[in-house]
Order: structure tokens, then C-alpha cells, then sequence
């Protein structure tokens, strides 16, 4: 929506600087010549795509090209430059040009006087994730940031057509990007399109429904005869119809679930579609099935939060340094949470499964130590060097901005709910901040804040900024009984008496128990035991391989054991007591005895009636 009406002073010089710069130099982006890709596979066995790209020179005497360092939505430093191989230029006559690598993901290239220069390259791709590159003999997944070399020079104002030659063997590709005049040929209207804008090629299963009156495909690369597509397309639908209905409008043409079966879950949101991962037995069980529905909530839920609502320091991007943003708890933690909640609401999870969900998100952050060091905030804006850096200490130092933030959507959700009387909730919040901030600039903490503030009136609106304070910038406990108050819940142990607790995280390898993780303030951390350690026997009963969990469930908390180990070849005994697993005692269900009016606001929220 169009914001501010009465020009200011400020507004006034941006003006003036804006001539300023048109008259100076570059021309309109309709004027800037396009860059065109060709993409092809000759050898695809071999793990390879091969890139010719044609660069309009627009008479300068030298271009610099630059390959992306990082992907959007996935916070480290990839360095893709590492995988491009045997980079050469010519002109238009075929004559080569002189290429100086000017940093590691920079190219320079002596035009020679040509209008256009050629570069070939090629690039190994043979990193199964949703932000790298495949390529083998059955299908190719080709991402942009770690393929298409472009201008460092106005990249963002430049169209870039890429057309895509298929292995004889492969029927068709498919991408978000804008469909070009012939098969197989794309363009995106600038770089940040063309980098959010993967493409897969092979013989997919594809299903086609519809939401809001726009299509919708669900792109499946090796189903192998055992991952059910009609079922998870089927549920799909159902989900994206719900996700839809809440944001009240479709804001894209159409939207592709490109789903790649056979490796360990991960997703990645773009603007009409998501690139996901997921197991091959993944449809085989009620959990896996689960787990795939829910990535592909989130995913599509931040078609909406995280693509066009975003903090503002995430886009137009820089894509070759670290961005940092404090509001990643936002971006992926509500976006989790609603997720989640989706599933309820969209009737794909039971009520029991969605509160199993949730009480998982809430074990989860309450049995992690690192959420006594690490504010949210702050985990949002070391993402890059704690979340996507972890090591076996990350559980003591830091806290989850996707677990944290889903706990906080939470209990922010039904505090909204009550301190307005059930007239508003965090979907309120959520719209409203869609149509504050979906447009060019984004949003800061302060809007948030603010919006958060405008939706529970002024009544409250102090109060749950200090509480959304207290939540975002500390690491004060969160409290969970107005929440569980509100809608009627109780958070209780599951069944069975607590089990006793040491506070390792082992492995096991080559038939020894070894530990590979110590939380912090634990009985293990406070007897000594260090990383590395093989335990060997308890109460002197040698440990079979793996057997670690079963074994101490022997025990209640309070028990004091001796435990057997190895250290660096050295035999050592310790004494231990047992403590009471903190993962005990979150689960979320609803009261016994609650009210008639409780249990319409469980119902209410888990359906998201307007
Ligand atoms: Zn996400």
C-alpha cells in the first residue's frame, strides 16, 4: 500500500538525489541490455552443469562478474565460487578475452572493444541440499546464488533469461521464474529474481490443485514406487487452502512444492515456490508423514512472512557479505509456530497431535541450557556464527530463534487472545503487519512492537511490550500459566514416574558409548566427565553398544550410579546422582475440568474462527 502523502523535506532531497543519479549515469532498467543463461547437462552422471552466459560490455573497456557467496534464508558464507571450474571469455568472433580473477568470487574481463562477451564455465554439483546443486542422471537441481555468475555492475536492474537444454532422457524442467517464448526458457526480471528462483529438470510427478483460484504443483523427484503422492498432495491442498484463507489473499500467480525424496529434511522459501528434502519413508509413518506437512506449511507460510513481510535488513541483498537481522525469531519462529498450528486447523493433525507438536517445541527450549545465555534477539543476529555454526557446545551457549520463537508465538498468541477478551489474537497482528509492511522497506523490532501494541488497544498496550521485551532481549524464564489458563490447557509429565537424568549426549562407534555432548549444569557435567569419554559399564554391568538411555531409565532420579570409563586409554570410576530429566513434565493437554467457556477458546484458536 502506498504510504507516505505529504512530501517532507526529507522526502524532497530524496527526490533531488534520485534525478541526480538518473541524469548522471545509468539508464532505466528497461533500457540496461539483458544477461542470458544457457544451461546444460552433457555428461549429467558426472556431476555437472555447464554454464554459457552473454554479458552486454555497453562499450566499457571491462566487466566484473561476481558469483554469489551466500543464500537468502540460510545465514554462512557457502563460498560457491569454490565449485565453478574452467571459466573462459570470448566475443562475439569467438575470440578469447583475458579473464583476471580479481577475488575469490570475482572475474574481470578485458572487452576488447566487443559489444558482448561470452564466458563458459562449469560447476560441480553434487551437494544434495535445498540451497546447493545436484546433477545426476535422473534429475538436476540447479539453485542461482551457487550458479549464475552475473555483473557486480546493476544486477538488480537487469533482465536475465536463462533457457535450459535437457539430457534426450528428461521430459520437462520447472521453475517459479516467468515462462520464456520457447520450452524450457525463463526470464527473470533481475538477479534477486533469478537467485530466488531455483529450477529442477528430469521426469517428476507432478500434481496440480488449485488455491485461491491459482495453481498449485506438488513436483516430486523419486517417489521409487514408496512416497505417496495423491495423499500428500491430496493434504497439501488442504493446507495451502488454510494458509490462503488466513492471509485472505493469494499473492502470486501460481506456486511449485518442488519436493526432493530420498535425503534428511530441510526446506527453503522463495516467492512462488520452496525447494524441500525430505526422507523416502517419509508418507511410511503417522511422525515422518507429520514432519513433511509441516515443512511444507512452513515453507509456503513464508511465501507470506519471511518473503514479502520481512525485516528490513533482508533485502535488496547483499549478496556478497553477511546481512544481519535481529528478527529471525520472527521471520522463523512464528512462522513455525503457525506452521504448526496449520496443521490443526487445515484438519490434516489431530488436536492431540498439534498440542504433541507444541509440546515438543516447549520440551525442546526448556531442556536447552544455551537459553539461559542467549536472548532470542541475539540468537537471531549470530545466526551466522552460532545457529549455522553448531557444535557439541551449542546446546550450553545458545538458543533455537525457530524454537524460541515458536514458544513465543504462542504464549504472545494467547496473551493477545486475553488480555483483549478473545476479540483479537497474533492473526490480527500477523495481517496487520502484512499490510503495513509487505511492501518495499520492511519492518524493524520497533514495528512489531508497535503493531503487537496497536492490536491489544491501549489499555494493555504497556504491558505487552514489557512482556515482548522481556522475551525478545533477556533470557528470563517464560511463563507459561496465563497461557495455558487462557485456553484451558494444562501442562503435565506424560506417563510413568521421571526417569533419572545424567546429561550426555553419546554415540556410538564401533561398539563403544561414546560422548559426544555434556549440558550444561548436569550431573554429568558436574562429575567430571569430558567429551570424548567411553563409558564402559554401570554399577559394574558392562554397556552394551547404544544401550545408554535404557539402562539409566533403571534408575530414578536421586540414584547415585558408578560409571565405568575410558579416557585417552586410561581406566577412571565415577560416582554420579542421578538428577530428574528436565525434558519431563512439558506436556501440553487439555483440563480435566475446564470451563465451558475454555474449552471455546481452545476450539476458537485451533480453528481460526474470524
Ligand atoms: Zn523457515
Amino acid at each position: 500500500m502506498s504510504r507516505a502523502a505529504t512530501p517532507t523535506t526529507r522526502s524532497l532531497r530524496v527526490v533531488v538525489a534520485a534525478l541526480v543519479l538518473l541524469c548522471g549515469g545509468e539508464a532505466y532498467a528497461q533500457t540496461l541490455e539483458p544477461i542470458s543463461y544457457t544451461v546444460s547437462f552433457p555428461a549429467p552422471h558426472t556431476h555437472y552443469v555447464e554454464i554459457e552466459a552473454s554479458f552486454p560490455t555497453e562499450g566499457k573497456t571491462q566487466i566484473e562478474l561476481m558469483m554469489a557467496v551466500w543464500t537468502p534464508g540460510s545465514y554462512l558464507i557457502r563460498e560457491y565460487e569454490r565449485n565453478v571450474e574452467a571459466l573462459t571469455a570470448a566475443d562475439q568472433a569467438r575470440v578469447p578475452l583475458t579473464v583476471e580473477k580479481t577475488r575469490k568470487n570475482r572475474w574481470r574481463i578485458s572487452t576488447n572493444g566487443a559489444r558482448t562477451v561470452w564466458i563458459r564455465y562449469r560447476v560441480y554439483a553434487h551437494e544434495m541440499s535445498v540451497r546447493t546443486n545436484w546433477v545426476d542422471d535422473e534429475f538436476a537441481l540447479i539453485n542461482g546464488a551457487p550458479t549464475f555468475i552475473t555483473l557486480v555492475e546493476s544486477p538488480s536492474r537487469r533482465v536475465h533469461r536463462v533457457r535450459v537444454m535437457l539430457p534426450r532422457t528428461w521430459t520437462r524442467s520447472v521453475s517459479g521464474m516467468t515462462a520464456g517464448p520457447a520450452d524450457n526458457t525463463y526470464i527473470a526480471p533481475d538477479y534477486d529474481t533469478l537467485v530466488d528462483s531455483p529450477i529442477v529438470a528430469g521426469s517428476p510427478s507432478v500434481y496440480e490443485f488449485s488455491v485461491g483460484g491459482k495453481p498449485h504443483y506438488l513436483v516430486n523427484f523419486r517417489e521409487r514406487g514408496v512416497w505417496n503422492g495423491p495423499q500428500a498432495a491430496s493434504d497439501l491442498a488442504k493446507i495451502a487452502e488454510t494458509i490462503a484463507r488466513f492471509w485472505g489473499d493469494v499473492p502470486f500467480d501460481r506456486f511449485y512444492f518442488l519436493n526432493i525424496i530420498g535425503s534428511a529434511k530441510n526446506g527453503l522459501e522463495h516467492r512462488n515456490a520452496t525447494v524441500m528434502n525430505i526422507p523416502l519413508d517419509a508418507t511410511s509413518t503417522r511422525d515422518g508423514y507429520l514432519d513433511w506437512l509441516n515443512l511444507a506449511s512452513h515453507e509456503y507460510f513464508h511465501a507470506w512472512s519471511g518473503k514479502r513481510l520481512r525485516p528490513v535488513e533482508l533485502g535488496p541483498f547483499d549478496y556478497e557479505n553477511e546481512v544481519y537481522t535481529r528478527a529471525l525469531w520472527f521471520v522463523e519462529g512464528i512462522t513455525d509456530y503457525y506452521a504448526d498450528l496449520f496443521l490443526a486447523r487445515s484438519g490434516v493433525a489431530t488436536r492431540d497431535e498439534y498440542l504433541d507438536i507444541l509440546s515438543e517445541q516447549i520440551r525442546s527450549l526448556q531442556t536447552t541450557p544455551g537459553r539461559l545465555e542467549q536472548s532470542v534477539e541475539q540468537a537471531s543476529y549470530d545466526a551466522w556464527i552460532k545457529y549455522y555454526r553448531s557444535d557439541e557446545n551449542t546446546p550450553n551457549t545458545s538458543i533455537s530463534y525457530y524454537v524460541k520463537g515458536a514458544v513465543i508465538g504462542f504464549l504472545l498468541d494467547a496473551d493477545i487472545r486475553r488480555l483483549t477478551a478473545g476479540s483479537k489474537s497474533l492473526d490480527d497482528v500477523m495481517r496487520a503487519l502484512f499490510v503495513k509492511f509487505s511492501g518495499e522497506r520492511g519492518f524493524s523490532g520497533a514495528d512489531v512492537r508497535s503493531v503487537v501494541a496497536d492490536v491489544v488497544g491501549a489499555t494493555h498496550a504497556r504491558e505487552v511490550r514489557a512482556w515482548l521485551d522481556r522475551a525478545l532481549e533477556t533470557t528470563t524464564e517464560l511463563d507459561y500459566a496465563d497461557a495455558t489458563n487462557w485456553l484451558g490447557l494444562r501442562i503435565t509429565p506424560p506417563a510413568g514416574a521421571p526417569r533419572g537424568y545424567l546429561g550426555v549426549v553419546t554415540q556410538s562407534d564401533d561398539g563403544k558409548t561414546i560422548v559426544t555432548g555434556i549440558r550444561r549444569g548436569s550431573p554429568a557435567a558436574s562429575a567430571g566427565i569430558s567429551l570424548r569419554d567411553e563409558i564402559t559399564a554401570i554399577n559394574g554391568d558392562p554397556l552394551p553398544e547404544g544401550q545408554l538411555a535404557q539402562r539409566l531409565a533403571r534408575f530414578s532420579p536421586g540414584a547415585k550410579v558408578t560409571l565405568a570409563m575410558t579416557r585417552a586409554g586410561a581406566p577412571r570410576t565415577v560416582d554420579i546422582v542421578l538428577a530428574v530429566d528436565p525434558g519431563h513434565g512439558w506436556q501440553l493437554s487439555p483440563l480435566p475440568d475446564a470451563t465451558a467457556t475454555q474449552s471455546q477458546r481452545l476450539d476458537i484458536w485451533l480453528a481460526q474462527k474470524r
